[in-house]
């Protein structure tokens, strides 16, 4: 879940490793905060005895003794879990900067070698299911980087500790708690593969628990659902997850195109209408081709009418259901496009300050670190440390403080 978190009261919370990191890039200001709940610390008693009822619930709902005892034995408070669950982005990332991270050439270039390597399972995911394979890809890398980032928390004491510390939500991470020792008790996964986000989410798709449950497939055939191991269960899984939230075979999901300027007509994904409408309403494609038809459709435009435009479909919505966010349906969309080799964006972004890739991030943070800022060791992840050092940069070289990771510091630091 990336954009949409700060109204996690309207949507599910399905905080992946991916959108973890990302969102660490936009916390700025709240080191200070997040300090100081960090040191409220309930009870220890009532911990354990919360943890012990827990427990007994999992024991009354059939969960093995011995699965109980090996997932919950042991489990202690958390200060990082609840630091993270308690945590809110304090200012909007723009979209380019959304879509420069998780769409970079290395993804890209990533994704089509994938698709080489997993034909097979890809053709055969999208002959059963109908969803289109390179979105299949697409979902794969923005969740876990193709499986190579899927989370380091241990799920059941991440949850665990939700429940009895978290404070919010506790029914629904309670839940989730259950979900992620079924999985185990029904012979899915080993309780040593159960590693994700401090949310839950985890496995090559960076799947919930509850949704493991309910939507995962053994694709493979072994006879184990297993997204953590198993490339096609959890490339199955992704495809019958969307084939569920609405997926239409041989249909598009996104196509760019262009406002007029100064738009000021109906837009955003609820206000659907024809090709034909929304050519007459002045709309043209990116690549110059007709717009017509009855086909409907919705046009996005993330950065105004002055930056690129996107005709969303159905399908478009089906990507969305995967995670509440239009900024994460559109990151899916345009990185499934440039896989099948379509061309980048057409149209530019409004802004003189283009975002970094994250080999940019990187090479930016040890240009920082040769300038002699303290900001430990380069990863790539643009955190608060990282923000605060950028802004020292800025100041020092007489621009606007704003801790973004963007193409002009990097300039003048010597990146580029
Ligand atoms: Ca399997």
């Amino acid at each position: 879940m990336l954009a949409g978190i700060g109204e996690s009261a309207r949507i599910n919370v399905r905080i992946t490793e991916t959108a973890w990191a990302f969102l660490t890039m936009r916390n700025l200001l709240l080191a200070a905060t997040l300090m100081s709940i960090a040191t409220i610390t309930p009870a220890v008693a009532d911990f354990s005895s919360c943890v012990n009822g827990l427990k007994a619930a999992a024991r009354k709902s059939g969960i093995s003794r011995a699965v109980v005892a090996e997932a919950l034995d042991g489990v202690r408070y958390d200060e990082e879990v609840l630091r993270r669950s308690r945590s809110q982005p304090e200012f909007k990332t723009p979209i380019w900067d959304y879509l420069g991270f998780l769409v970079d050439e290395e993804r890209v270039e990533d994704g089509r070698a994938v698709m080489r390597e997993h034909d097979r399972i890809l053709r055969a995911a999208e002959d059963r299911f109908g969803v289109n394979r390179y979105v299949i890809a697409a979902v794969w890398g923005v969740e876990s980087n193709y499986g190579q980032d899927t989370g380091k928390f241990f799920l059941p004491h991440a949850l665990a500790n939700l429940v009895c510390a978290g404070g919010r939500r506790t029914k629904f991470w309670r839940g989730e708690l259950l979900a992620t020792l079924k999985i185990v008790d029904r012979g899915d996964l080993r309780m040593n593969k159960l590693y994700g986000s401090w949310a839950g989410a985890f496995g090559q798709t960076q799947f919930i628990p509850s949704t493991y449950l309910r939507l995962a497939v053994d694709f493979d055939g072994d006879g184990r659902r297993d997204l953590v191991d198993s490339v096609a269960d959890a490339l199955g899984s992704t495809a019958n997850y969307l084939k569920r939230a609405g997926w239409k075979r041989g249909e598009s999901w996104m196509i760019e195109v262009k406002a007029p300027r100064g738009y000021k007509g109906p837009k955003g994904r609820r206000n659907r209408a024809s090709l034909a409408s929304w050519a007459k309403r002045g709309v043209v494609r990116a690549d110059g081709k007709r717009l017509s038809g009855g086909t409907n459709a919705a046009l996005l435009l993330p950065a105004g009418s002055r930056g690129p435009g996107f005709l969303v479909f159905r399908n478009f919505n089906a990507i969305y259901a995967y995670n509440h966010a239009e900024s994460y349906a559109l990151a899916i969309s345009y990185l499934a496009d440039r896989i099948a080799g379509y061309p980048a964006l057409r149209t530019p972004w409004p802004t003189d300050d283009p975002p970094l890739s994250r080999a940019e991030r990187l090479h930016l943070q040890e240009l920082l670190i040769a300038q002699g800022y303290d900001i430990g060791e380069a990863d790539g992840k643009i955190g608060p440390i990282t923000r605060a050092a950028i802004k020292k940069a800025e100041q020092a070289f007489g621009m606007k403080p704003t801790g973004r990771p963007g193409g002009k510091i990097y300039k003048k630091l010597g990146g580029g």
